[in-house]
């Protein structure tokens, strides 16, 4: 559990801005666990319970929005060069939201956004193999050697990077191209533009169309949409 300031807290919960926050605080107001704590320094996490002149304050709700990333946006909260980031696509939100894990700025396709801190661990972490299906325009054209390799694992940079599963969708002898889905368990730095490098078929175009059970349907780029409860349930 993250620790947070408790006047950061108290404010966070809505009841009243972070000066008068620690107003309470100094007042003697403010009970963390039954005990009143007057001191601004006092850290807390998720676990306590916090009262403001008795009466709990209200936990930070918990949001989850399935989010169609659109190539050119940043998948992160801020962005050093002030370029378009993926939280802005939700308006109105009254609670500090962040990604689960990140696609590249060209990528586009589906992220999950929640401020729920635990979930999104889980989901990151490596242990929890969630099939997350990409496509990919490339330039060049796959052969049969090709897709046993990227199944068996392409080295780079130290590393080992494997694909689930790989299917040829189409290719255009003509113009050279083809386009590939790649179903991955990990989700490694740029892995699929690095696994497609490792043949010579370099990436034109990537979207992840499916993390899990989700999937893109009904969403143009840019568009977003609330997990339903069942579905956030799903992912737990
Ligand atoms: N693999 C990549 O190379 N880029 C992404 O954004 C996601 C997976």
């Amino acid at each position: 559990f993250k620790e947070e300031r408790l006047q950061k807290v108290i404010a966070q919960s809505g009841v009243t801005s972070r000066r008068k926050a620690e107003q309470l605080i100094e007042a003697g107001r403010v009970k963390v666990n039954g005990e009143v704590r007057n001191e601004l320094g006092t850290k807390v996490t998720e676990k306590d319970a916090i009262e403001v002149d008795g009466v709990p304050i209200k936990k930070e709700k918990k949001v989850y929005y399935l989010v169609y990333k659109p190539r050119g946006v940043i998948s992160s909260v801020k962005d050093d060069k002030n370029r378009r980031v993926v939280t802005e696509i939700i308006p109105d939100r009254d609670q500090r939201i962040y990604p689960v894990g990140r696609l590249d700025y060209d990528t586009s396709g589906l992220m999950l956004l929640t401020n729920d801190g635990e979930l999104a661990q889980l989901l990151m972490h490596p242990s929890h193999q969630i099939d997350k299906v990409y496509v990919a325009k490339v330039e060049g054209m796959p052969t049969k050697e090709i897709v046993k390799k990227l199944k068996k694992g392409i080295q780079s940079e130290g590393e080992l990077l494997k694909a689930l599963k790989v299917r040829v969708l189409s290719s255009d002898r003509d113009k050279n191209t083809a386009v590939i889905e790649l179903t991955l368990h990990e989700g490694k730095n740029r892995q699929v533009r690095r696994m497609l490098e490792g043949v010579k078929l370099p990436v034109a175009k990537l979207k992840r169309e499916r993390y899990g059970f989700l999937d893109l349907k009904g969403l143009s780029s840019g568009d977003y949409r609330k997990l339903t409860p069942q579905e956030v349930h799903l992912l737990k």
